[in-house]
């Protein structure tokens, strides 16, 4: 099977705007540049906002969430701007404008937002808008509902004066002819060494608190009308502002069944670091799995005091992390 690669992976790093400083880990991150770094304990008021999100495209992502945050702007609008930089990309091609069609090479797109007051917002198998996030938002924010899907989705998006547009790109459209080519018997629309790239954004504001936002166009060639995680509240995106926020890229049928940002919050809330929370979770897909697992999973998490983590069971998973005026993209420890 062809490879459709979007790695092409060069840690990079760049200042934001303030002086760098350590980066918020706390435990062992063996491959990570800043393991065995004290987290910093910031308590009440005037803490350092953070950003930690998914994939080499979560870096420019980052840069928009960071610039609404330094300048004291909320959690909540850094997350949704934060995401929209990989939705209007048309070179990322899992999330919005670009993204991978479904096998009858429609662009389908799924989006969740949470915020600090636990209020959230999802939309899913969505066509024909750029930025589902902000549906997402919309829907957070005039309604009582949380999870809006497909014709209603999208009929709700027109009235709230969301412009349509085609999504495909000459270039995805490409991409499914070649995967129509070389459709056989043992396609079971899910090539195992199709990467993926969901962004997942979480972040804390210079009040401390929490918001998270994650958007996708979901498995590529996947069938019409599947749903993944990401637009899940609990499954792709959690947030819970006691506590902490989580969000996740991979296979979104296993993070799915364990309803893993919300599991990776939970263990946090059990007094775990957010990397040993997103070990813990991941340990629990291996759990049900009898043998070594093809697929790809990861979250990224983020505490209440500004702690990250970051974990994937498979190798080539990136996340990027800002925090105290630097932005830095890091190739994640993984379990396998
Ligand atoms: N989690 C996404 C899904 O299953 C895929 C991805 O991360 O790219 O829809």
């Amino acid at each position: 099977m062809r490879r459709i690669s979007r790695r092409n992976f060069l840690k990079i790093t760049a200042g934001l705007g303030a002086a760098g400083s350590l980066l918020p880990f706390r435990g062992a991150l063996a491959r990570s540049p800043f393991a065995g770094l004290a987290a910093p304990r910031a308590a009440g008021p005037g803490r350092t906002p953070v950003v930690i999100s998914t994939w080499k495209h979560g870096y420019p992502g980052n840069e928009a969430a960071w610039k609404i945050l330094s300048s004291g702007g909320a959690a909540l609008d850094a997350v949704e701007a934060g995401v929209r930089v990989s939705e209007g990309d048309p070179s990322v091609n899992g999330v919005g404008y670009g993204g991978l069609p479904d096998e009858e090479c429609k662009v389908t797109l799924d989006a969740s937002i949470m915020g600090p007051d636990y209020r959230a917002g999802a939309v899913a198998f969505i066509e024909n808008y750029r930025h589902p996030i902000s549906i997402a938002r919309k829907v957070m924010e005039t309604t009582d509902h949380v999870f809006i899907v497909g014709a209603g989705a999208e009929e709700f998006a027109r009235r709230h004066g969301f412009a349509r547009e085609e999504l495909l790109t000459e270039a995805a459209r490409e991409a499914w002819i070649k995967w129509k080519q070389r459709l056989s018997d043992a396609d079971d629309w899910f090539p195992a060494d199709l990467d993926h790239d969901t962004i997942g954004l979480v972040a804390r504001d210079a009040a401390g608190d929490l918001a998270g936002a994650c958007t996708t166009s979901g498995l590529a060639f996947k069938i019409h009308g599947r749903v993944g995680d990401s637009p899940v509240i609990g499954a792709g995106m959690y947030v819970d502002n006691d506590v902490g926020a989580a969000a996740a890229t991979g296979k979104g049928e296993e993070v799915l069944k364990t309803c893993g940002s919300f599991l990776v919050v939970e263990f946090m809330r059990q007094g775990l670091s957010p990397q040993a929370a997103c070990k813990k979770t991941l340990e629990r897909i291996l759990k049900k799995h009898a043998a070594k697992p093809a697929f790809q999973v990861a979250f990224v998490a983020l505490s209440k005091e500004g702690e990250v983590g970051a974990l994937s069971l498979q190798k080539d998973f990136q996340y990027a992390v800002a925090y105290n005026g630097k932005n830095e993209l890091i190739d994640a420890d993984h379990l396998l």
